[in-house]
């Protein structure tokens, strides 16, 4: 599952025996505290023509890990379990290198997609503008405080569940930081980081494509979502495939 089910290929079967990502199915429970991390499930990233990073056309795995973001939501939602979504938002003058401009502030990039935008007056939702790419590092604010640590804290969250794109980018440094900073003390009650491998993924920008343009770096979706995964499960995440609740 999950990587397994990205599209077949010799060198993701070469990847998969020489790097494997051991993943196991997770069934969650009411009486071990869970908190959803959603990241950067917007339109700039996953809608279809809506700027330079996202879709150029439709792609079976966004809409596979929207599909499963999207369940897993509203299971959350219906639980009143708590729920933190971060958005990428840019200022036009500063620049994250090295991608291009995207998701400028007050832009429709920059909104949900169309089946999560009612996350927009979810309750139980926390909503994060982020301008850089780790996400714990965007919710530092100036007094130096930090909205996912409160929000681990307020809401007592013993373990989350990372979803969203990209695998290998924006959810694996989310994910590597906070391993780092729930291992130094700074999130307790925090245990668990996990990354729910089916409802995440990365771009696609196969090596024929990337030949076609001297500033195009390649970058094949499968390969780059596996690595993703593995560097994230060296850091000590867990990885997991199926998620049921109890
Ligand atoms: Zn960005």
């Amino acid at each position: 599952m999950g990587s397994e089910s990205q599209s077949s290929s010799p060198s993701l079967d070469l990847l998969q025996e020489q790097i494997p990502v051991k993943q196991q199915p997770l069934v969650l429970s009411n009486n071990f505290k869970t908190g959803l991390v959603l990241v950067d499930i917007i339109n700039g990233f996953c809608t279809v023509g809506s700027g330079n990073l996202a879709p150029k056309q439709h792609d079976k795995q966004v809409t596979k890990m929207v599909e499963e973001s999207v369940r897993l939501s509203k299971v959350f939602a219906d639980k009143n379990w708590p729920i933190f979504a971060y958005l990428d938002s840019h200022h036009p003058h500063i620049p994250e290198p090295p991608y291009p401009p995207h998701c400028l502030v007050g832009s429709d990039e920059t909104k949900f997609v169309p089946e999560l935008l009612w996350l927009e007056n979810e309750p139980n939702a926390t909503l994060r503008r982020k301008d850089c790419i780790d996400g714990f590092i965007g919710s530092y604010e100036k007094d130096g405080s930090n909205v996912f640590i409160d929000w681990v804290k307020s809401n007592q969250i013993k373990q989350v569940l990372v979803c969203g794109i990209c695998t290998d980018i924006c959810v694996l440094d989310f994910t590597c930081s906070v391993l780092s900073a729930r291992n130094r003390g700074f999130l307790s009650p925090l245990e668990n980081v996990i990354v729910a491998s089916q409802a995440c993924t990365t771009y696609d920008l196969p090596p024929h494509v990337a030949k076609t343009g001297k500033d195009l770096v390649s970058h094949p979706q499968a390969l780059m979502h596996h690595v993703g995964l593995y560097i994230a499960w060296g850091r000590g995440a867990q990885i997991v495939s199926d998620v049921s609740f109890e």
